[in-house]
């Protein structure tokens, strides 16, 4: 490519954060580039596997509730705008001890910004969903307005959207370097091409230490894993069942209801194996405790859908040293914009992180406090 065609904005890396960017520059009449290594969605980083929770009392802390609720209205836009069915209102109900930090946080976060949370006793939750066992020191936290986001339709979504609007997306081309010598563009390098952009957008998820070593990213991919478990007809269905996570002391796990016939899905969110996002990510059941760690949930939790595993996936988180996200401009290069470490917790803000990112290219600056996020924290 020549230098004449250089972008006002190039993304580098179309998944979750980086395609909804690539949507609200297009929009915006900026003259877009996409790329990927893959053509998302795909099944290689951290988006794929149907399902994410979208909580708003949030238990990691409550200064991310701002980005959550603008996050929720954004779905909404895309959901109107798009066609596809992207929001369940399934409810989340939260469970653990009655002393557990996470709970703690959550209820004080649903306080100070007046969300609906109501919290009950281990006998109202056992009365109202018969599926739960659990001990008689625990409480919940239910969320009737929140629910789960259908991962990789939202992604379709935002691609559609980025294209109709004139985004040029170059899939299954991985960008080997990105170089910024240069003054006036920043050099983006592939196998086949160099891309020139004024501004340069980087979210590769699980590969973002690799693409910008000079920064020593304090990031870690992680192997996860998720199962699907065979429910009895009823119980578990997502007519009567809401989304939900628990705080298990020392493990903390999550699922969602059977969606039509799916099965009850579990993931846990500590844990898993470390790795190398370019090696082959050994399969589901490579490991005893991909199906004990779930299996172990559902003897105490749920037991009714302790049955047939249904499936079983992997997936990849991207774990930042203190678990919040990391969204910057490069120290070195003020046109680089970086968001990465989103800390298995992240597509709920897939949303309002294209609009944050968009505005961050755009204006150098977002309407939204990011502050908590900023690379010099680690310094
Ligand atoms: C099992 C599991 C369960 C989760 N549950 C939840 C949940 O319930 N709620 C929630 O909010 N979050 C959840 N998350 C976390 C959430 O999915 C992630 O935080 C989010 O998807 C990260 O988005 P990303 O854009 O950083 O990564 P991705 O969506 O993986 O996008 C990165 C993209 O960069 C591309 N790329 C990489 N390297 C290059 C390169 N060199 N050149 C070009 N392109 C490149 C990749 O191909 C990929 O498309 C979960 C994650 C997992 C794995």
């Amino acid at each position: 490519m020549t230098r004449e065609s250089v972008f006002d904005v190039a993304i580098i890396g179309a998944g979750t954060m980086g395609m909804a960017a690539g949507a609200f520059l297009a929009q915006q009449n900026v003259k877009t580039l996409v790329i990927d290594a893959f053509d998302p969605p795909h099944n290689h980083g951290s988006h794929h596997g149907d399902t994410r929770l979208i909580r708003h009392a949030y238990g990691e802390g409550r200064q991310y509730v701002t980005l959550v609720k603008r996050a929720q209205q954004l779905w909404g836009d895309l959901e109107r705008e798009s066609g596809y069915k992207i929001f369940e209102k399934t409810g989340v109900l939260g469970l653990g001890p009655s002393d557990s930090p996470f709970l703690h946080e959550t209820i004080e976060a649903a306080k100070k910004y007046e969300l609906p949370l109501q919290v009950l006793t281990a006998n109202e939750i056992k009365e109202k969903w018969p599926g739960i066992s659990i001990p008689d020191n625990y409480i919940g936290c239910f969320e009737g307005e929140s629910g789960l986001l259908y991962s990789e339709k939202a992604i379709q979504a935002y691609k559609e959207l980025a294209i109709r609007n004139g985004a040029q997306l170059v899939t299954n081309t991985p960008v080997q370097q990105v170089d910024m010598n240069s003054e006036d563009a920043v050099k983006i390098v592939t196998a086949d091409n160099i891309f020139w952009a004024k501004k340069v957008i980087v979210t590769v998820g699980a590969w973002a230490a690799k693409l910008l070593p000079e920064l020593k990213l304090p990031i870690q991919p992680v192997r996860k894993v998720v199962g699907w478990f065979d429910t009895p007809e009823g119980i578990y269905d997502s007519a009567n069942f809401p989304s939900f996570y628990v705080d298990d002391k020392d493990k903390m796990f999550y699922g969602f209801p059977s969606l039509n016939g799916s099965g009850l899905k579990i993931g846990r969110t500590d844990g898993g194996q470390e790795i190398d996002p370019d090696q082959q990510i050994q399969n589901f059941g490579q490991y005893e405790s991909d199906e004990g760690d779930l299996r172990h949930f559902l003897k105490s939790y749920m037991p009714e859908a302790n049955g047939t595993l249904k499936q079983g996936k992997t997936c990849l988180y991207t774990m930042s040293s203190d678990h919040d996200f990391i969204i910057d401009h490069h120290p070195e290069n003020n046109n680089i914009i970086i968001a990465c470490g989103f800390s298995g917790h992240g597509f709920k803000f897939g949303s309002v992180m294209g609009e944050v990112l968009s505005q961050l290219a755009v204006n150098g600056h977002s309407e939204f406090d990011i502050s908590i996020f900023s690379l010099s924290r680690f310094r």
